[in-house]
This record gives structure tokens, C-alpha cells and sequence, in this order.
């Protein structure tokens, strides 16, 4: 079962709308095995309407048609159907009756144009709105099926949910493809790809990368008869040869894993913060019930603070400057100690535009100081480009996420 998605409007070719209708739609039509094989959007106009949704039934056997259905003069999808299938409007009698009744209900008078609503190609079956005036439309048309509906995102998930995709659903035939979602942090897209050949090349798995932009998801999708077989090895695989870069799944969140990790050790970390000045205390105060794994930060931002805020040596500082593996370990200890925390976490790097220290843009050291003196740091390559400001943004989340 092919499908075709067609979003009309101006205000989604000019950008002030999200297409979210077709976002909707690809998900609900996937996770009842419909496959989406092309999305097109189109400006509200007559032409382009019959010549995508012709165009789209010539390769699919149904395109799904949102917007253009309301009662202003752009709104051309039902002279557009009408037209492609080679028959009138005609007026039902029925709608306009429900019309009438809702403008008097609402105390407003119907404008003539309000009645265009009422207009239904001849042979087009209506699919009822629960939730608004106009009511979608389905047609056959030479090569499928149209389904039109509005372009107002509620009622169109109305008449899906309740008509469509119940109907989509029955002519779905064969296996249905099952996918998961896994979360990744802390490795770049290129890195994951090339350790997953091996699940890449497993028959009936596809992998595909979606990156966040420091975090990476992984959505695999296993088809034929053994899908769900096959989707399960897969996930094992992965976590086999990712290790701890896969930190959750579905709608896991990292504040949300960090705060369940530490919530089971009835343990709690303090940060302290140089270049990302507060955004990881905040990332980790997302959720309700962090006061129960967060202590507290402290933002020493200037090198001075590092020394008397968090007790960083100064000669350290003298000798190494502020963007050092050393430095982070001190700042991590020292929030650590001064918070009276079980663990203490920190960062410090470069998040551009110049060079500090004579260190690189990009460079970041993430140090954390443990229960028993144990501490542990890491200085990912951050793999930004530029160095006019604009990478700060994702320098700096990039170093939340590590
Ligand atoms: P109808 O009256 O049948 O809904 P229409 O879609 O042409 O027809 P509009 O006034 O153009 O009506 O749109 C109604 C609302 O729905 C607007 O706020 C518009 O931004 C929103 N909308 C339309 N298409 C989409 C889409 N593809 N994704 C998200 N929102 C949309
Ligand atoms: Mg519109």
C-alpha cells in the first residue's frame, strides 16, 4: 500500500506554517505499515493541485490531501478534485443545512462564501468532521484514491484517525515493518556508522541516523516475517558495540537517564561550569523531582573564580590556563567537596569565536570526581567549523550532552 502525501498552502511554501500535517501523517501511515512513498507541497492554487494529485495517483494508490478545504476563495482542493475526476460541484443539501444551523447557533449571519463549504464533487463520499465545519472528502480518481481534508491540524487527525487510517489499515497487505528508537550521546554520526557495518549488513534491517545535533538517535527498522525477531537482535547488536553511547530508548532524554542513574545510588552531583555558563545545572533541573540527584553549580567563568570559588591552584592556572584536563579535574573536586555532593561534575573549554590559552575553538575537558577520590576526564574533538560566534550555540551543547 503506496501513498502519496500532498500539503496545500501558501503559508507552508513561505514558511509560516510547519508542515506538522505531513510530520503527523508520516508517523500515524508508518506505524500502520502504510508506506509514504513522496510528499509534495503546493501553494493554495487550482493547477497545482490537480497536477500534483494527478501526478501522485500515477505512482500511488492513494494520496492524502490536506488543506484548501475552507470557505475562502483560495481554498481550491474540491473545484481542484472536481475538476481532475471530470464532474460538478453540487451543492448537498444536508451540509448546508448543518451550515445554516451552526451560524445561527453562533449567533453570526452565513456568509454566501461560508457555503462553498457545502460543495461536494459529484461521486466524492464525505467524510464526516467531528470536530469543525468542513468535512473531508474521498474520491476516486482515474489511477486511486484522494482523500481530502482539512489543513487545520486537529480536525484533520479527527477524520484520520476515526475514517482514514482505519480504512488505510485494511488494504495494508504483507508484513508490516516494526522499528525502534535508540538514544545516543557522546559519538559523532560518522563513528556510529562505521562501528554498525555489521548490523548495517544484517538482511532485512535498515538503520538510519537522525542527529539532534550532539546527540545522535538511531531508528531501526526490521521487516518480513520475522521482524520482530529481527528487530530485537538488532537492538542487541547495537548496544553490543555502542556500549554506553546508547544511553535509552524511544523517549528517553538524557536529564531523565542521569537523573534515574543516580536516583539508584541514592547519589547526587554538583556542577561547575565554565564555558556552558549554567546550561548544564539547567539541563539537569529539566525534571520534576531533580532536588532529589541535583546539589547545586557554581558558573566560575572568569579564570579568577575558578581559584576562589572552587579552589583551583593558582599556579595551575598560571602555568596551564584555564582550558586544561587538570583544571577540570580540580573544578570538578572543588564542587565536589564545597557542595558536599557524591559526585562532582565539570566542564571547561573554548566555545569560540578566538582561541584562548593558545587553545583551539572547539576544545572542551569534561571532568568527574567521585565517591573514594576517584575522578575521571575526557577532551572530546568537538567537530565544529567556524570561527565567527555562530558555533558557539553548539559548542556549548554539544559539551551538555558529553
Ligand atoms: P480548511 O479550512 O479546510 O482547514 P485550509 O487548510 O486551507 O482549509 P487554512 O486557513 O489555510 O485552511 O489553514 C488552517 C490552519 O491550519 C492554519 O493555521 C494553517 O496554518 C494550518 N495548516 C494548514 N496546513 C497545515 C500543515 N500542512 N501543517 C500544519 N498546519 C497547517
Ligand atoms: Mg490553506
Amino acid at each position: 500500500m503506496r501513498v502519496e502525501l500532498l500539503t496545500v498552502g501558501d503559508e507552508l511554501l513561505l514558511g509560516d506554517t510547519v508542515n506538522g500535517n505531513a510530520a503527523w501523517l508520516g508517523q500515524r501511515l508508518a506505524a500502520i505499515g502504510v508506506e509514504v512513498t513522496r510528499s509534495v507541497v503546493v501553494g493554495d492554487g487550482f493547477d497545482p493541485v490537480i497536477e500534483a494529485t494527478q501526478d501522485a495517483l500515477s505512482r500511488a494508490d492513494a494520496v492524502i490531501i490536506t488543506g484548501g478545504l475552507g470557505p475562502t476563495y483560495d481554498d481550491l482542493t474540491r473545484d481542484a478534485l472536481a475538476k481532475a475526476a471530470g464532474v460538478r460541484l453540487l451543492s448537498d443539501p444536508a451540509l448546508e443545512q448543518r451550515l445554516r444551523e451552526r451560524a445561527v447557533a453562533s449567533g453570526r449571519p452565513l456568509r454566501p462564501m461560508a457555503l462553498r463549504m457545502a460543495e461536494v464533487p459529484e461521486g466524492a463520499t464525505l467524510l464526516a468532521n467531528p470536530v469543525g465545519s468542513a468535512p473531508g472528502l474521498r474520491m476516486e480518481l482515474p489511477g486511486g484514491v484522494a482523500y481530502a481534508l482539512p489543513g487545520v491540524p486537529h480536525e484533520m487527525h479527527a477524520i484520520m484517525t476515526d475514517l482514514v487510517l482505519p480504512e488505510l489499515r485494511g488494504r495494508v497487505t504483507g508484513d508490516v515493518p516494526v522499528r525502534r528508537t535508540l538514544r545516543t550521546a557522546g559519538v559523532w554520526e560518522s563513528v556510529l556508522a562505521t562501528r554498525l557495518a555489521p548490523v548495517e549488513a544484517l538482511d532485512g534491517v535498515r538503520l538510519a541516523y537522525l542527529p539532534d545535533p550532539a546527540e545522535v538517535k538511531i531508528r531501526i527498522t526490521a521487516s518480513g516475517p520475522d521482524a520482530q525477531v529481527l528487530l530485537g537482535e538488532a537492538e542487541e547488536l547495537i548496544r553490543d558495540l555502542l556500549g554506553t553511547a546508547v544511553y535509552g530508548a524511544e523517549d528517553d532524554t538524557l536529564d531523565r537517564v542521569v537523573h534515574r542513574l543516580l536516583a539508584e545510588r541514592s547519589a547526587n552531583v554538583a556542577v561547575a561550569e565554565s564555558l556552558t555558563g549554567g546550561l548544564l545545572g539547567a539541563e539537569l533541573t529539566l525534571m520534576a523531582g531533580s532536588s532529589a540527584t541535583f546539589a547545586g553549580g557554581i558558573v566560575a567563568y572568569a579564570t579568577e573564580l575558578k581559584e576562589s570559588l572552587l579552589g583551583v591552584p593558582r599556579e595551575l592556572l598560571d602555568r596551564q590556563g584555564a582550558v586544561d584536563p587538570e583544571v577540570a579535574l580540580a573544578m570538578a573536586s572543588g564542587v565536589r567537596e564545597r557542595l558536599g555532593a557524591s559526585y562532582g561534575l565539570a566542564v571547561t573549554g573554548v566555545a569560540g569565536p578566538t582561541p584562548q590559552d593558545g587553545r583551539p575553538v572547539g576544545t572542551i575537558h569534561v571532568a568527574v570526581a567521585g565517591p573514594g577520590g576517584t575522578s575521571t576526564v575526557e577532551s572530546p574533538v568537538l567537530p565544529v567549523r567556524g570561527s565567527d560566534g555562530r558555533e558557539r550555540p553548539l559548542i556549548r551543547r554539544m559539551t551538555v550532552v558529553h
